[in-house]
């Protein structure tokens, strides 16, 4: 195949550029043909995608992290292109829910024989696709302090600095959720919606979320205590806060959200504008390279 190889230089605090002459070396031992481009903006990154097939590339290597797969999203559905990763962000959720290694030189090997894995892509408001979860309200807060800090806080360690300080200021707010046809009103600290179990660097918010099943799961966290909220918090990572009895899950196919307050949603750890949001699953997928382990699931095994 003919890859184009594009390196984010600032994900991971510039850790993708420091690993790039490893990252090249170890690709150089498959029989694919590379092409490399570090790009400076977004913007950049989304018009290469999207002239690559008249290059004649035929898959797409992200090397980055989750806001670099998240800000691809777009291109990458309008192309049609396979889509590999290389984790070399902080957080590398998108890593997890597909199942990839943190180590970077088999996720390097394995492409000299991939798989294809076809993933849903869920959108918000018709417009901006998401790979993982789209979230409002505390969780938001969370992410919004987390950019800002961009530099300073890596990895799970990061995220919890960031959960304590969000804490200080949040407030709970009312929310109308329809989920298909059913409506609820509630108080909520958080909304999240998800294709895929994990965000936020290795929290697993929605547990049975699966990336290929055609449904969106919801994970709704009605007002509780901030205390409380601190106590469940750690849970995350094991994905056992679904239990709480102020922890409601859900699953459909369009979900709308909305607010008489003004209320800031992400998605997949970026910005992803304000409330009211609906978002939706249907026939929109992405092909993702995979590892080919037979215990895998792969395209070939969905229905
Ligand atoms: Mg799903």
């Amino acid at each position: 195949m003919r890859i184009l190889v594009i390196v984010n230089p600032v994900a991971g605090g510039g850790k993708t550029l420091r690993l790039l002459p490893k990252i090249k070396r170890w690709l150089s031992e498959s029989n694919h043909e590379f092409i490399y481009i570090i790009t400076k903006s977004p913007e950049e990154m989304h018009s290469e995608i999207v002239k690559a097939p008249s290059k004649g590339i035929e898959a797409i290597l992200l090397s980055g992290g989750d806001g670099t797969v998240h800000q691809a999203l777009s291109a990458i559905a309008e192309t049609g292109l396979p889509l590999g990763y290389l984790p070399c962000g902080r957080g590398n959720d998108f890593a997890r829910n597909i199942g990839l290694s943190m180590d970077l030189k088999s996720n390097c090997s394995f492409l000299s024989k991939p798989s294809f894995r076809k993933l849903d892509l869920p959108s918000i408001n018709q417009q901006t696709p998401f790979v993982a979860v789209a979230y409002v309200g505390f969780d938001g807060e969370v992410s919004r302090l987390a950019n800002d800090h961009q530099g300073y806080f890596g990895g799970t360690l990061g995220y919890i600095i960031c959960v304590l300080k969000a804490l200080k200021s949040f407030k709970p707010f009312e929310v109308e959720i329809t989920i298909d046809d059913q409506t609820l009103r509630e108080r909520v600290m958080m909304v999240s919606v998800a294709n895929a179990p994990f965000y936020g660097g290795g929290m697993k918010i929605v547990p049975q979320a699966i990336m290929d099943d055609g449904v969106l799961d919801i994970c709704i966290v009605k007002e509780i205590s901030k205390p409380e909220l601190l106590r469940q918090f750690p849970k995350v990572f094991k994905g056992t806060h679904i239990t709480h009895p102020r922890i409601m899950m859900a699953s459909g196919r369009k979900i709308k959200i909305i607010s008489d307050e003004e209320r800031d949603l992400f998605a997949d750890g970026e910005p992803a504008g304000k409330l009211p949001a609906e978002c939706t699953i249907g026939s929109e997928t992405i092909r993702v390279l995979a590892p080919s382990n037979p215990n895998q699931r792969s395209e070939h095994g969905k229905g």
